[in-house]
């Protein structure tokens, strides 16, 4: 593209003709459009060469930092090799075969075999037609309907957003039948009177209600984020995952553990699921797996689930033309190896996590914000209008987080604002100055945000 063009202009054309996603598209100004045009490790640039740090690692993906050479050399040596060959039809590739040894080798030991995709959303898609074809498969086909939860994000295409917990979602184009939604474990929205230990239980506790209300020889799968992302980063009170587990475990219902979001380092293990000791039967994964270098998902299924294709057979009638593409194999296999040299996940767990969440508990002290949470390096701080009353929010909700998140950007920080919950997820490749610098700009976005709460008279 013409490097000439200048901002405004870049403006007008952004405006003239592309539809941005989850966009109010009346009120998106022209003024508020940012154009990225430059990254490296935790920093961007903006077409008028402003310095931004990008605390939410892109969308929550791109877990080893910008512009490695490393990845990019990778993609491009694949690319001259053979850029595109199709995974149907009896055929493989190198970095398929590759890419899914690797897998094999990081996830929990119950899982030998993945499947690609494209995206989160279209790996959840996958999920849905797995596991009710695996109970058809079993002679159990009434056993269809998937359990999520309220909140939940599990991607956008009609399917993934049936499995989501989003109201605004479901109500625009529809959703698909046999899903319903269990509670949240979100102590601080939700927990009135109780200690967090109660309502984790009491959260848990309502999906066991569901299924004795649909019935067990109904119900398929259960599917849920290890720590609801787009929801807020609501991270479950400790009682919540332990009273799942005996749940599901006295119970014959698949779990899908989505590791969108916690897979690949983010809460200091390999996947999610190990931060809060579950087994899951399915992960779907994307986002992290190649740091959102190339689009790729996956989904890898267990010696439980696999063993029921082997044996039973017949055609799974599912896949995507870039299932397996190689250019995308090849990227993730390159951010992988990077994350094992690097040891980035044990960087997460020991290192560079209990560092930046040290900063989060102080930050947890400013007269703006109820409650700082932080696991690993996905974290959240909800801001409330009064400190000295437990949990009250801001009704309406929404506006007092979005003035902040608008502040963070001024100061050189992308946070994203979920109601009025501010949420961070850097690079893991974030260093202690760089921490620091982070925790300096979010503490001005907050102080700016309460001179002008207080200059409106609101608080
Ligand atoms: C982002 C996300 C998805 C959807 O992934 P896409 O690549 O955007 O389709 C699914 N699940 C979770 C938990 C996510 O955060």
């Amino acid at each position: 593209m013409n490097v000439n063009l200048s901002t405004a202009d870049l403006r007008q054309k952004d405006a003239a003709h592309h539809f941005h996603p989850f966009t109010d598209h009346k009120t998106l100004g022209l003024d508020e459009r940012r154009v990225m045009v430059r990254a490296d490790g935790v920093w961007m640039w903006d077409s008028d060469g402003n310095r931004i740090m990008d605390g939410m690692a892109g969308l929550w993906c791109v877990n080893v930092g910008h512009g490695r050479q490393e990845i990019i050399e990778a993609v491009r040596s694949q690319m001259s090799e053979l850029s595109y060959y199709n995974t149907f039809f009896k055929t493989t590739t190198l970095p398929a075969i590759e890419l899914a040894e690797m897998l094999a080798e990081i996830t929990p030991p119950q899982f030998k075999m993945s499947f690609f995709g494209g995206s989160g959303s279209d790996g959840n898609d996958t999920v849905v037609r797995m596991v009710r074809t695996y109970w058809q498969m079993l002679g159990k086909p009434e056993k269809k309907i998937i359990l999520s939860r309220v909140n939940a994000y599990h991607g956008s295409t009609v399917a993934a957003a049936a499995l989501g917990g989003m109201a605004g979602m479901h109500a625009q184009g529809g959703v698909i039948g046999d899903i319903d939604h269990a509670s949240q474990p979100f102590w601080f929205g939700e927990g009135q009177d109780m200690t967090p230990e109660e309502f984790g239980l009491q959260a848990a506790r309502s999906l066991e209600a569901k299924i004795d209300e649909l019935g067990e020889e109904n119900i398929a799968a259960f599917i849920a984020e290890p720590i609801q992302g787009a929801g807020g980063v609501i991270v479950p009170p400790d009682s919540y995952w332990p009273e799942i587990k005996r749940i599901l475990d006295e119970r014959d219902i698949l779990f899908i553990s989505d590791e969108v979001i916690c897979g690949f380092g983010r809460t200091g293990s390999w996947f999610g699921c190990q931060t809060y000791g579950t087994e899951p039967d399915m992960m779907t994964m994307a986002k992290g797996l190649s740091s959102g270098y190339l689009p790729i998902g996956a989904v890898s299924i267990s010696d439980k689930i696999a063993d029921v294709f082997h044996t039973v057979g017949g055609e799974f009638f599912h896949g995507y033309t870039y299932s397996g593409h190689p250019a995308c194999c090849a990227a993730a296999i390159a951010n992988l190896k990077i994350m094992q040299r690097e040891k980035l996940v044990e960087r997460c767990a020991s290192d560079i996590g209990p560092y930046l969440q040290e900063h989060w508990k102080k930050l947890g002290e400013h007269p703006l914000v109820g409650e700082a949470v932080m696991v690993g390096l996905m974290g959240a701080i909800e801001l409330v209008p009064d400190k000295s009353e437990p949990k009250k929010r801001f009704e309406p909700g929404g506006e007092v987080g979005n003035i902040a998140r608008d502040h963070s950007f001024k100061n050189g920080l992308v946070m994203r604002a979920v109601r009025d919950r501010l949420i961070i997820c850097p690079p893991l490749t974030l260093t202690h100055a760089e921490a620091d610098e982070l925790a300096a700009m979010a503490t001005k976005s907050l102080d700016d945000t309460l001179d002008d709460l207080k200059k409106q008279g609101r608080i």
